[in-house]
């Protein structure tokens, strides 16, 4: 693919695998494209002019008209389970322009979100409203900004467009980023399409693209499945720690990379509750906070499942080798996760017993109903004065013991300060700030408070200087905050 005007650098690896892993497909125009907002540091660590960007021409290519070069979009087949149900799914409202190879000589997926029906549209019109557009670019970007890895967001532009959902809304288009659009899905569509040969082609792109060290070992199909489920207890210990609700974790909406990816109806948690949910289509709440971890598993295991024939000739040897990977996940987890609560705490060393430090803390904000972010906020700073919490006798005496255990560590109290701040977010993407952006850009076409979100957002962990408006909780609300999928 030709390299272009203003830093695009694009390939298209993908394509080479069998045919019946993509469409290629031609630019759905819109009638008139505007940039809503660009995220200049992101393009130009992918070595792209935002200049150039910025430009009408650079508009029409985040928009969808036109490809930065001459060749074709390409919408990807996958499959998956949603809400444990099996279905034939892809790219229905998505294009990528290729692989961007990045100066620093990574290749990173550049996919447009809403630019159109494809192939595997099923009944969709291909097209997606403002609204969802900016809180993806919104969550993703505080996402990243908190550590998490996580896809990105490049760009918004509105189309001129109407798409019809129960109103007439805006349409819009995101680019968004990503170290690869590969999903658990992926694997369970070459499955069930080309069976074990189309497994070991996508597993031996997987392996090239994002665990090339992995390529020479013995079973390098067991270690791409050791890999994932690695990446996985990671990327869900990340969520937990900070709060975060996906809120759809079906299998095509799992990446391979580690990166969280398909922002619909995700929130960040105000008052601590493990059994949080908001997503309007999750009756059931098999998405809820305290089910993350085990849908993780749930969900590797599906995609242990696709590998398998490959794991080994032999069926019961295959499934012994792929469930010991698979039982290792909760260890892989709870390490993570208890050393990531231990950093959130001050401590920098480990005791047996800090899992019950932990635990009895998250015992006592529950009973509380205390806020998840802004406890910790007040641990960091030993700021007291603002929840209700702090004067029970029942935090008075868990803060004997987590002083004790402090002190039993050695270190000073600048330094457990300092790891403290490091380790806790001020400010999250909190519902009712993200609502307040988004109705005023779409309905008002005012984005100063969407600009301004994105931009508090953009450093989390320097708490000093962040305004009380974006660190407060919502007022308490008698009916529980609801997220739609929105498309
Ligand atoms: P999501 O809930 O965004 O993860 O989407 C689930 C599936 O539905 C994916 O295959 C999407 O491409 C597809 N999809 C979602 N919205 C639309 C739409 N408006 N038109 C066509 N396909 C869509
Ligand atoms: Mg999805």
């Amino acid at each position: 693919m030709k390299k272009t005007q203003g830093g695009w650098n694009l390939e298209l690896s993908y394509a080479a695998l069998p045919e019946f892993f993509y469409t290629k497909i031609d630019p759905n125009p819109v009638s008139s494209p505007k940039l809503v907002i660009l995220n200049e540091d992101l393009a130009k660590s992918l070595g792209l002019d935002a200049d150039m960007l910025s430009t009408e021409e650079g508009t029409e290519i985040l928009a969808g008209n036109k490809a930065p070069y001459d060749g074709f979009l390409l919408a990807q087949a996958y499959a998956g389970h949603q809400f444990a149900h099996f279905t034939m799914l892809g790219d229905g409202r998505a294009a990528l322009l290729g692989e961007q190879i990045t100066p620093g000589g990574e290749r990173i997926d550049i996919q447009l979100k809403g630019s159109g029906r494809t192939p595997y549209s099923r009944g969709g019109d291909g097209r997606s409203a403002l609204g969802p557009m900016l809180r993806e670019y919104i969550i993703s970007e505080a996402m990243h900004s908190l550590g998490i890895p996580t896809t990105r967001s490049l760009s918004v532009v509105t189309t001129g467009e109407k798409v019809y959902r129960e109103t007439a809304l805006e349409g819009a288009v995101l680019a968004r980023t990503a170290s690869s659009h590969i999903r658990v899905g992926t694997f369970q569509y070459a499955a069930g399409k080309g069976g074990k040969e189309a497994v070991r082609a996508l597993a031996d792109y997987t392996i090239k693209r994002h665990f090339p060290n992995i390529k020479a070992e013995d079973n390098p199909y067991l270690s791409l499945l050791g890999e994932v489920i690695t990446a996985q207890a990671d990327l869900i210990a990340k969520w937990q720690l900070a709060g975060f609700i996906h809120g759809v974790m079906n299998t095509d909406n799992m990446a391979i990379s580690g990166e969280a990816i398909d922002y619909g109806p995700c929130a960040f948690m105000n008052t601590y509750d493990p059994k949080t949910v908001f997503s309007s289509i999750d009756t059931q709440g098999r998405y809820a906070y305290q089910n993350q971890p085990r849908i993780a598993l749930w969900n590797l295991t599906r995609f242990a499942e696709t590998l398998l024939e490959l794991i080994d000739k032999d069926e019961e040897r295959a499934v012994s080798l792929a469930e010991e990977k698979l039982n290792a996940f909760e260890g892989l987890y709870n390490e993570r996760y208890t050393n990531g609560m231990r950093k959130k705490l001050g401590l920098s060393d480990s005791e047996e017993e800090d899992r019950m430090l932990i635990d009895d803390l998250l015992d006592i904000m529950k009973m509380n109903k205390a806020d998840y972010t802004n406890t910790f906020i007040a641990l960091t700073f030993q700021s007291y004065n603002e929840l209700n919490m702090f004067e029970s006798e029942e935090f008075k005496s868990w803060k004997e013991k987590w002083s004790d255990r402090l002190r039993r560590q050695g270190k000073t109290p600048q330094e457990i300060k300092e790891l403290m701040k490091a380790s806790n977010p001020g400010v999250i993407p909190r519902n009712h700030l993200v609502e307040e952006a988004l109705s005023k850009a779409c309905d008002e076409n005012d984005y100063s408070a969407f600009y301004e979100l994105v931009r508090v957002l953009q450093n989390p962990y320097s708490q000093e200087d962040i305004d009380e408006k974006y660190t407060m909780p919502p007022k308490p609300s008698s009916t529980p905050y609801r997220t739609y999928c929105g498309t």
